[in-house]
């Protein structure tokens, strides 16, 4: 087979998978390069830049699009798009525990001919 080139080696930054692909074959689509600001990058800096196995990628696409929509809320600036936070005591509950059988006349008096 002789001697060939162009492969790398793949590692995901997440769960360690490592893989060793042809960087031409179609398997190295099911990797990921990620680029992320964390908190104390937002105003300058460069991302952060993480390769990503495609079970993960997927994992991250579900936190990135939950974390997309927070901050499209919060972007939004409206009213009670925060969870409410008002205190649990005012919250009404059932009574369950007090005798719920209020008084039953179950049987029939009213016999009135
Ligand atoms: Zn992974």
């Amino acid at each position: 087979m002789g001697k060939q080139t162009g492969y790398a080696r793949y590692q995901c930054d997440r769960c360690s998978k490592t893989a060793f692909l042809q960087e031409s074959s179609v398997d190295t689509r099911t990797w990921y390069a990620i680029h992320r600001y964390s908190s104390n990058q937002i105003t300058g800096g460069e991302p952060d830049q993480y390769t990503l196995c495609s079970d993960c990628f997927s994992k991250y696409t579900q936190l990135i699009t939950a974390d997309d929509k927070a901050f499209a809320d919060w972007m939004s600036n409206k009213p009670n798009v925060l969870p409410d936070l008002k205190p649990s005591g005012t919250v009404t509950e059932p009574d369950t525990e007090k005798d719920a059988e209020t008084s039953g006349d179950s049987e029939t008096t009213g016999k009135t001919e």
